[in-house]
């Protein structure tokens, strides 16, 4: 389901007589299918913008169309994936799987069916019925991605899932979360201050500025995946966000 920004301004009142623009005039588009990273530093409205797309939040002004079809409220079409997980600590990896299941009234047979497929794709039949306190955060993170794609989302909006993991665990994760999107051709926006993160993930990236946030830079990555972290394609591509951001290309750090 495609997604189209119209417009879209919001503000957050900070004080008796403050407020913040955290969002100025934003104009984007997410096409079907689509793999799109909002790139920025901390406060330049990436998790406002994904939270109105979630419909969690109304704009001040301006219009989000999902499908066509105004955003007014949160809908299970719009699957979202917090850093911290969200998960209950009170029920196993697969009791968390079929949260959503059991509250859209999914049959017990159908649930289990279904929540078999999504623990053999993330590779989770082996922790089925472990609690999350006994489980890594990699596999914390797969958990909370199978409760949201097993309700079939037309889009899965992801709020820096990955920030909360090790450096190597993340990489495994950016790899995982590829092959699943290539195999449920699903449309993603998926928040990130990381410009690896965004460079090995995204068909577009939409760079966002901080103070009022706006969309700085569109950049298309027409790598064909999965990709090699050292290709001169990518390589060039990645100097021109460093650029574009006003970032040495020579910086190991590319965390903003
Ligand atoms: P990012 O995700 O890029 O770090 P945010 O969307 O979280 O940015 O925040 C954008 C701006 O809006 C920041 O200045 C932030 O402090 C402010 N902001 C976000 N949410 C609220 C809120 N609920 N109340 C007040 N200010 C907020």
């Amino acid at each position: 389901m495609e997604l189209e920004i119209v417009d879209v301004s919001k503000h957050y009142l900070t004080g008796a007589d403050s407020q913040v623009q955290a969002l100025q005039l934003i104009n984007a588009t997410v096409e079907q299918g689509e793999f799109v990273c909002l790139l920025g530093p901390s406060g330049c409205g990436k998790s406002t913008l994904l939270r109105l797309i979630a419909g969690i939040e109304q704009a001040d002004a301006g219009r989000i169309l999902c499908g066509g079809k105004p955003v007014t409220r949160p809908d299970p079409d719009r699957g979202f994936v917090f850093q911290d997980f969200g998960l209950f600590p009170w029920r196993t990896v697969r009791q968390n799987i079929a949260f959503g299941l059991e509250m859209k009234g999914i049959s017990r047979k159908e649930r289990k069916e279904i929540t078999d497929y999504y623990l053999r794709l993330m590779e989770l039949s082996q922790a089925a019925d472990l609690y999350p306190e006994q489980i890594s955060g990699g596999m914390k993170q797969r958990v909370a991605i199978a409760r949201s794609l097993c309700l079939k989302p037309e889009v899965l909006l992801m709020d820096e899932p990955f920030g909360a993991l090790d450096a190597l665990t993340r990489l495994k994760m950016q790899e995982e979360l590829m092959k699943i999107w290539q195999l449920e051709k699903i449309t993603v926006v998926f928040v990130t201050h990381d410009i690896e993160e965004a460079l090995y993930l995204s068909d577009r990236i939409i760079i966002m500025t901080v103070r009022p946030g706006r969309i700085k830079e569109v950049v298309p990555v027409p790598i064909s995946r999965p990709r090699s972290r050292t290709g001169e394609q990518y390589l060039h591509i990645r100097a021109q966000i460093f650029a574009s951001m006003g970032l040495d290309a020579n910086h190991t750090q590319t965390a903003i």
